[in-house]
């Protein structure tokens, strides 16, 4: 145990305690436990919002839908200890039902969407009095008397199996893929996630904590009013997620139990309450933008500063020790000749544009063709007709014979590694795991342990093994490049497409680099290359294709098609 976990266990000793030393006024145990059973909740908004970087305005609705569902089937007659349950999966099953509907959508209209969710939740309750209570509210008897005491003690249970349920769920592979998710969608899709799943998984776990926090809420305080499942409440809910700070372990925590107190010691006013909201808003954004919990963390940090304390985890030596370039490499050789890529009188417009025009050509495995041609040629287009991020217009492609042309952008990810002009890695997370997400999605999945350890080994072959454990954002962005190419090629993919690997690097990272595809070509890999470096093209490329107004005008050898005078006219002419 590090000095942080035991201060951590203290405060939660102490925390729990709190209402029974009191030393903190208007803490009751009636109030930590209303603070309980909401933070509870809010672990589900703080999963979708803090972590998913979804922005769901209406999480209250699904507070609120487990507490009805339950009063419905009581009407009907079902008993109380089955009906809660009942009401819980019933509330589940909505949300994973409106995640379905609304995950598909660019992510303002998830936001306007989920919010419509909560203000037809609140209708609802109040449209239907007969079933909901109506305006007055839905009359909740619990199934056995808990007393004080016995509340409390749920309280402090479910709250803590919950955030243990959360620190076990969200960490490796799947807060990795969170992480980037958030951060890039698109990125994520060609490192192989479903995001639409990945999505709708996100919002129905998180729906299931607000329903299981609220369902207990609601019998606690014995009533459930209309307005705890609509857009106010949900817009308190995201207020105390922020507050408490946002994606944090005990954020939601946090923040329930600040505004909760606030609200106790300001008289329980609810004249006070959009000014305790408001003041907390201005007091968090002003000065700390991590929330509460970011705020402690950095006083913690502060405070042990001076002390020699916990030693940055030393690397992995094993792994350090194999840095020759190419050694740790998976050898999976490929036939030298077989057809790896073929596209087939390939076709994209947009609208009357012919982006990319009845364009055929073939990268065979163990092959490095360069993709040449003036700006606006169609280069970046042909790649994402490849990699699934445009669809087709005309045409086929085939991938080691297989037709992939109406494979959704994950899946092919499986087969192609690739980058982008400008990489697209997730600055916050460290180099080390930004190559781990592309071994997270791959068919044939290890241990968490297995994968860092082909991660490091992936750096090290690319000589980028001192990098490995600091983030991204913190290496210079000359290495970048390298490091998105690292992460294309990690995990052996027949296919690599390579969007300008080396614009913005120097003279001896391009030779780093020039030996990097000579080794991954050399292993099988069919290599596409779009690149203006015509020196760099020259030593690496077996064969360049030239595209001009998405049309390929040349093909062949480098020095026989760079002679070529058409090509001479089209590209060497426009650049000059
Ligand atoms: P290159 O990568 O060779 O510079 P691009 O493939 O980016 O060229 O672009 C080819 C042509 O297609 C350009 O005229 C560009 O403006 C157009 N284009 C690219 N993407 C789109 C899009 N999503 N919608 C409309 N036009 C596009
Ligand atoms: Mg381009």
């Amino acid at each position: 145990m590090t000095p942080r976990h035991g201060a951590i266990a203290a405060a939660l000793a102490l925390a729990a305690a709190l209402p029974y030393l009191q030393i903190l006024p208007a803490w009751t145990t009636a109030l930590a436990t209303v603070t309980a059973f909401m933070a509870l909740s809010l672990i589900g908004l703080n999963l979708i919002f803090g972590v998913g970087g979804m922005l769901a305005l209406g999480q209250a609705a699904f507070v609120a839908l487990p507490g009805y569902a339950a009063g419905l089937l009581i009407k009907f007659g079902v008993p109380t200890m089955l009906a809660i349950p009942a009401g819980v999966v019933a509330a589940i099953a909505i949300a994973r039902l409106v995640a379905e509907i609304f995950v598909r959508l660019p992510g303002i209209y998830f936001a306007i969407g989920t919010l419509g969710f909560a203000f037809v939740v609140e209708g609802l309750a109040r449209a239907f009095p007969a079933y909901t209570g109506g305006a007055s509210g839905l009359v909740l008897d619990p199934p056995v008397s808990l007393g004080r005491d016995g509340w409390y003690a749920l309280g402090v249970a479910s709250l803590a199996a919950g955030i243990l349920a959360f620190a076990f769920l969200v960490r490796g592979r799947f807060l990795r893929s969170l992480r980037l998710m958030r951060h890039d969608e698109l990125a994520a899709q060609v490192l192989g996630i479903d995001v639409p799943r990945l999505k709708a998984r996100v919002f129905t776990i998180g729906s299931a904590y607000s329903a299981v926090g609220g369902i207990l809420l609601a019998y606690f305080v014995r009533v459930l009013a209309p307005e705890s499942g609509g857009v106010n409440a949900s817009l308190e809910s995201l207020a105390m997620v922020i507050i408490g700070g946002s994606g944090s372990l005990f954020g939601p925590v946090l923040g329930a139990a600040g505004v909760q107190w606030l609200f106790a010691v300001s008289g329980g006013a609810a004249h006070y309450e959009l000014l305790v909201y408001g003041l907390g808003f201005f007091l968090v954004v002003l000065f700390a933008p991590a929330g509460m919990a970011g705020a402690i963390r950095r006083a913690w940090s502060a405070a042990t500063r001076s002390r020699p304390g916990e030693a940055a985890p030393a690397a992995d030596s094993a792994s350090q020790a194999a840095a020759g370039p190419g050694a740790e490499l998976p050898a999976r050789q490929r036939q030298g000749s077989g057809v790896c890529l073929e596209v087939e009188r390939v076709a994209k417009h947009f609208g009357g544009l012919r982006a990319v025009d009845d364009v055929s050509f073939e990268v065979r495995f163990g092959q490095i063709v360069a993709l040449i041609g003036p700006n606006g040629a169609g280069k970046s287009t042909l790649f994402n007709l490849v990699s699934g991020i445009e669809p087709l217009s005309g045409g086929r492609v085939r991938l080691a014979g297989r037709d992939i042309g109406d494979a959704p952008i994950h899946v092919r990810a499986n087969d192609i590694g690739r980058s982008f002009q400008v990489p697209r890695l997730v600055g916050d997370m460290t180099t080390l795991d930004n190559v781990v997400l592309r071994f997270d999605h791959l068919s044939d999945r290890a241990t968490e342990d297995e994968h860092r350890r082909r991660a490091r080994a992936q750096l090290a072959a690319f000589g980028l093994a001192e990098f490995a454990d600091r983030p991204v954002r913190e290496i210079g962005i000359g290495y970048h490049k390298l490091i998105e190419l690292a992460r294309a090629s990690a995990g052996d993919a027949p296919l690599l497409l390579l969007d300008e690997p080396a614009v913005g690097l120097t003279a001896e990272e391009v030779a780093r680099l020039a030996a990097a595809l000579q080794r991954l070509k050399s292993l099988g890999t069919a290599i596409l290359v779009v690149e203006h470096n015509m020196d760099f093209v020259a030593t690496i490329a077996d064969e360049v294709v030239v595209m001009e107004g998405g049309r390929l005008i040349a093909r062949g050898a480098p020095a026989s098609v760079m002679a070529d005078p058409g090509v001479q006219a089209a590209y060497f002419g426009a650049l000059s």
